[in-house]
């Protein structure tokens, strides 16, 4: 691939789309976002994918742009361009077909999949992966998502499943997950995990400072808050937080023995808290990982931020025009 190409990515949330020109080396050379405006409609929404692309790739100047990459909410059906199944955060999203618009309006080579999954192919090629073949992405937010890479290639899986850590069992009848199962990591250390514990710690006569900053209205909680609280040496916010680290430790020592990566990265909010959060991660890992090898492959925190969901649907593109 020429130094003087470049690559569309596009990440399409449920309140903006992210556009972005990649080149083949990972530089981001322009961005914009734009409103998603799904209450308008599937075909609203298809529109405004087909007008900011236009938009980006006006700002290619002496670049050739030889591709798309897009990244939607939902379960996708990567070969035939079609929304399996969407979450409610983009109204009738279901059943779209989103590769052909663009195809026909560009006539450019283009690749779409989950946008979880072009998050972890993003870092995985161009933030804390770079350069590693085999990996394992782990995005602590509202829930947990993450994905693992084999080979330098995203793994699906035979039910497009692969990679989804957060409904790992950490705990034998333990709290109820929003999948509606018990003991799942999701239910520990996503956001809603966290706030969820230290309210029912609360409500059990437990003391923190966090009642008096919420005003003693617990809705106001937010899980900064109990990181933030945790460093400061709040004691029912670090119990909450090492618990839930701990068993982020745990699952990964499951992990790791499955798929042997040689390294494992930590993304979202939560993953901002720093040692406080990976020092018991590793303590955990440590405690019950097996094999002294694997032992070394290290926890780090993600290098990308917003913008890895875009740049991973250009990197997606990239790999899969290198490979073609
Ligand atoms: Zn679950």
């Amino acid at each position: 691939m020429s130094e003087n190409t470049c690559t569309v990515g596009i990440d399409l949330g449920g309140t903006n789309v992210v556009f972005g020109l990649v080149t083949a080396r990972g530089e981001l050379l322009q961005h914009f976002s734009r409103p998603t405006e799904g209450e308008r409609g599937p075909a609203r929404v298809i529109e405004n994918i087909l007008e900011g692309t236009e938009e980006i790739i006006s700002h290619a100047e002496a670049y050739r742009v030889n591709g798309i990459g897009l990244g939607s909410p939902g379960v996708i059906d990567s070969g035939s361009g079609v929304v399996l199944h969407c979450a409610p955060n983009i109204p009738q999203w279901s059943g779209q077909q989103i590769r052909q618009p663009l195809l026909e309006r560009f006539g450019l080579p283009v690749f779409v999949d989950n946008d979880a999954k072009m998050a972890v192919i993003g870092e995985a090629t161009f933030g804390a992966g770079a350069g590693k073949k085999h990996l394992l992405v782990v995005t602590l937010g509202t829930g947990i998502g993450g994905g693992v890479v084999l080979n330098g290639r995203i793994h699906r899986g035979a039910y497009f499943c692969a990679g989804e850590i957060g409904h790992a069992v950490v705990q034998i009848g333990g709290r109820r997950c929003a999948c509606g199962v018990e003991g799942h990591l999701e239910a520990y250390l996503s956001a809603k995990g966290l706030v969820g514990q230290v309210k029912e710690k609360l409500a059990g006569g437990g003391t923190s400072v966090l009642t008096g900053q919420t005003g003693g209205d617990l809705s106001r909680l937010e899980a900064k808050m109990i990181v933030d609280a945790a460093k400061a040496g709040d004691k029912l916010a670090g119990e909450v937080l090492e618990l839930s680290a701990h068993y982020l430790g745990m699952a990964l020592a499951n992990f790791a023995m499955v798929f042997d990566p040689e390294i494992m990265i930590i993304s979202g909010g939560i993953a901002l808290a720093g040692e406080i959060l990976f020092d018991p991660v590793q303590r955990a890992y440590d405690r019950y990982i097996f094999y002294t090898e694997v032992r070394k492959a290290p926890i780090v925190p993600a290098k990308l931020g917003f913008e890895a969901g875009m740049v991973g649907a250009a990197a997606m593109a990239i790999l899969e025009l290198k490979l073609s």
